[in-house]
């Protein structure tokens, strides 16, 4: 059989889902390989790079669909993308099935099978082949980049011949697999670091990082925020005045916010209100990495940068991985490459769509013409 990846069509999306590296993997369990042409020229990877690891180059997405049984790409599809499909490909992709319903059902109605990269379910097992968590990596470590490059002044604190310079404060709210990777990046970048989340058990996770956790005057235990699984839930409202309060408290110290804060299905909460951004020095930055959620500070434009009216500059981009498209496109094809060996089990170049197996039924969305989202709990862990 043979895999080919197109060339992304969002524009500005600079990632690719198949590299040189992860094509010479796939090989090995036996399937063809076929890439659209300049398919990873925006990620850095060339024609030749993917020619010389046996690649097939292929001059347009028509051909590199029609020819291809299995199709890899970033973006979710578009309508005129899966008019290409049929009975005998499979498509894996990202697809975020839970808001895609009208083109969920349209994959089905093809026949074609469909493995939503979003949906691999998080558990120890399919750790390898968790492009959300991959991608929340990146992320959050290009979100403390932006910072750096839109703040005046260093994160580590310095004794110059010319002065002194007091460290850079960064509050990092939400401690999730993104803020986990913020936090690494500021203390690593000398920053004195505070960290949030409603989720009390990743304050060891938080300290031994090097930063510090944020505890709440709250009357009942810090416990409000965790529900099975390990996601949040929404805050009582008398836990979210308590959280606000704190904010509050820090905002006029902190020279960069990095908000990162989610409930699964549910819009961003609000949690950077405009007084905390007025309350902040002139100079500070805050990176709101809920943006595509409708952000966790409401002043945050998606997809913009802005300075506010007492010169807080607010970032809300939504394509920070793009921004790193080698290092993302490397981690998101072997997050592929990985998803492949389990459905090789015979390394034959022949997929085994295992409706069995936790981690392929719970990321398959479409099946034998059949919609299967959601999918049952993972009886595995
Ligand atoms: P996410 O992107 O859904 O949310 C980001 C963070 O925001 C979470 O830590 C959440 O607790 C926090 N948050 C929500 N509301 C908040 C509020 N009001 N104030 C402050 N913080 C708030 O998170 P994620 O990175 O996808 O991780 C979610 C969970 O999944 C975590 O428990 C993580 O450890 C787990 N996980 C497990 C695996 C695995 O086992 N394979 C992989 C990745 C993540």
């Amino acid at each position: 059989m043979k895999i080919g990846t197109p060339k992304e069509i969002l524009p500005g999306e600079a990632r690719v889902a198949m590299t040189p590296d992860s094509a010479r993997q796939l090989q090995k369990l036996g399937y063809d390989c076929a890439i659209e042409t300049n398919a990873g020229k925006a990620a850095g990877f060339a024609d030749s790079a993917y020619e010389e690891a046996g690649v097939e180059i292929v001059e347009s997405a028509d051909a590199l669909w029609a020819g291809s049984d299995i199709i890899a790409k970033v973006r979710p599809p578009t309508e005129d993308e899966l008019g290409y499909l049929d009975e005998t490909k499979t498509l894996i992709s990202h697809f975020y099935p839970g808001s895609n319903e009208e083109l969920m059902k349209l994959a089905a109605s093809k026949g074609a099978s469909v493995i939503a990269m979003d949906m691999i379910p998080r558990i120890s097992r399919a750790q390898k082949m968790d492009a959300l968590s991959s991608m929340a990596n990146i992320a959050g470590y290009r979100a403390v980049i932006e910072a750096g490059n839109n703040f005046g002044r260093f994160f580590t604190g310095q004794v110059t011949a010319a002065g002194k310079v007091p460290p850079a404060k960064v509050l990092v709210v939400g401690a999730g697999v993104a803020g986990l990777a913020a936090i690494g990046t500021s203390t690593s970048l000398g920053a004195i670091t505070y960290a949030f989340d409603v989720r009390p058990e990743v304050a060891e996770q938080v300290e031994s990082m090097g930063a510090e956790f944020v505890y709440l005057d709250f009357e009942e235990e810090q416990t409000d925020g965790s529900e099975s699984g390990g996601y949040a839930k929404p805050s009582s409202p008398e836990f979210r005045e308590a959280q606000l309060a704190k904010f509050r408290e820090l905002a006029p110290e902190m020279d960069i916010v990095i908000t990162t804060a989610l409930i699964p299905n549910r819009e961003a909460p609000e949690l950077w209100t405009e007084d905390m951004v007025k309350a902040m020095k002139r100079g500070s930055v805050i990176v709101d990495l809920a943006a595509e959620r409708g952000g966790n500070c409401k002043m945050t434009v998606k997809d913009d940068k802005i300075v506010t009216d007492n010169g807080v500059t607010i970032i809300g981009y939504t394509d920070f991985p793009s921004r790193m498209a080698t290092q993302a496109s490397s981690l998101y094809a072997t997050n592929i490459r990985h998803l492949m060996t389990d459905l090789t089990p015979e390394k034959d170049g022949k997929v085994d769509h295992n409706m069995e197996d936790d981690v392929i039924r719970g990321a398959t969305i479409a099946h034998e013409k059949e919609v299967t989202f959601p999918p049952p709990p993972p009886k595995t862990k």
